[in-house]
């Protein structure tokens, strides 16, 4: 390999795990990615940034590559992003609030990276708004017919974006738009009840599986929330997939409070299409009869949004939208 080769770091921070991509800044081709486990959310950012970049540098030395190589950089992150005022990826310096993450809340990614990656431009994107860009530049955003793209992505917490005609809205957080107004709804990660992400998410799931072993003591749910992965939603939707009914249902309840949330989304922008990525997509089929229960009730707004999976690869898209951003922006600026 080249080592005079300009490349761009994409990194998606999840709640569960960093997806980390080196990127040729020219063809825009992913050369190498890999993923270094979060473990512990709480631990200092400090401590979990040294570990991402750590693993950066060994994908970099494994195609024979140094930390000066890279021109750009972009950090996708779950959680709010400071300082207040900033707008846009380039001018986004740290997370000021991430549930998942809180270990992150108030440290410096844009300093921690400019000192570790001294030749390379920095940005910083909300991880499901990295997806939005991956979508509007890659996927759906293509089609001629798509104005308003809104999209979730369905992993340990509930992320989302609205790109309207090429234009990201913001703040959009799809997750906490509150869609059960009741005094004993759930509580969600931001310290509110009722929040979407109370409903959807992994987080949900696991709550969710207690609730509806109780209903179906039958179910295979009592082994899987038995097992040492608790009610993860993986064993769930594949337990639905073979017939079991607790399982099923317990994925349709999931896809309800979903349509509640795009029902509130039609209201405000009448979508195009409705993207999904995130692990929970991969199993979009058993939340589409809950969504469809909730939408098609609507007589007001008759048309529906399309509801699919994204075609980038669910578990990509951040990543893919972290390096795209990391292209763009240092094609833009130099
Ligand atoms: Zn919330």
């Amino acid at each position: 390999m080249n080592e005079n080769q300009p490349v761009a770091l994409g990194l998606d921070l999840g709640g569960t795990a960093c997806k980390l991509g080196v990127f040729d800044v020219k063809s825009g081709e992913m050369l190498e990615h890999t993923s270094s486990l979060v473990k512990d959310g709480k631990r200092p950012g400090a401590e979990l940034f040294d570990q991402f970049c750590k693993a950066a540098e060994g994908l970099l030395r494994a195609r024979g590559m140094g930390p000066e190589q890279v021109v750009s950089v972009c950090v996708a992150s779950a959680g709010i992003l400071g300082p207040e005022g900033a707008r846009e990826p380039a001018e986004f310096e740290l997370v000021t609030n991430s549930p998942n993450i809180p270990g992150v809340n108030g440290f410096n990614i844009k300093e921690a990276l400019k000192a570790r990656f001294a030749n390379a431009l920095t940005f910083i994107e909300n991880d499901a708004k990295a997806h939005g860009w991956a979508e509007w530049f890659y996927g759906a955003g293509q089609e001629p017919q798509v104005h308003t793209l809104v999209g979730f992505t369905l992993g340990t917490g509930l992320g989302g974006f609205v790109v309207v005609d090429g234009k990201m809205i913001r703040p959009a957080e799809l997750g906490h738009v509150q869609i059960d107004t009741g005094v004993d709804a759930p509580f969600c990660g931001c310290g509110m009840r009722g929040c979407a992400e109370a409903f959807v998410s992994k987080v949900a799931i696991r709550r969710l599986g207690s609730e509806f072993l109780a209903r179906y003591p039958e179910s295979k749910l009592k082994e899987i929330g038995a097992s040492s992965h608790g009610f993860d939603p993986l064993p769930i939707a594949k337990a639905a997939e073979t017939g079991d009914e607790g399982c099923r249902m317990l994925y349709e309840h999931v896809g309800f409070y979903l349509g509640k949330l795009i029902w509130q989304l039609k209201r405000v922008f009448m979508p195009d299409v409705v993207i999904c990525s995130g692990n929970i997509a991969n199993d979009l089929h058993l939340l589409l009869p809950g969504i469809m229960a909730v939408l098609e009730n609507d007589r007001l707004l008759e048309r529906q949004p399309v509801i699919r999976k994204t075609n980038l690869g669910p578990a990509k898209a951040g990543i893919i939208g972290a390096g795209a951003l990391a292209i763009h922006g240092c094609k833009t600026r130099t």
